[in-house]
């Protein structure tokens, strides 16, 4: 029997979306822009983190709440917490 590939399992990993609910918030976009190296956009395994216009936007549906964004984020300007109860991640592998 073949190992699955890690986008294998991610595929099953099924997703609750908060609608209006984003558990992690870009606190000052302004900070974003200035002297940021942006790790966030490089560095989140689920893509969350975009350029668009050179803004950088943050779309949490898809999380994997690993907490890497909160970790590179030197300038701290994230505000992070888990998804409410019943939404978020459900990983199906361990
Ligand atoms: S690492 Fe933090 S400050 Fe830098 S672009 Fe990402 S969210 Fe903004
Ligand atoms: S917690 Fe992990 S998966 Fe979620 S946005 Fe941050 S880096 Fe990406």
């Amino acid at each position: 029997m073949s190992v699955p590939k890690v986008e294998e399992k991610l595929f099953q990993n099924r997703y609750v979306i908060d609608a209006g609910h984003p558990h992690i918030r870009i606190v000052d976009p302004a900070r974003c822009r200035s002297g940021c190296r942006q790790p966030c956009l490089v560095c989140c395994p689920a893509g969350c983190y975009t350029l668009d216009a050179g803004e950088v936007v943050l779309i949490t549906d898809g999380c994997l709440e690993c907490g890497t964004c909160r970790v590179v984020c030197l300038a701290r300007n994230l505000e992070w917490k888990y998804p409410r109860g019943g939404y978020g991640i459900q990983f199906k592998f361990g």
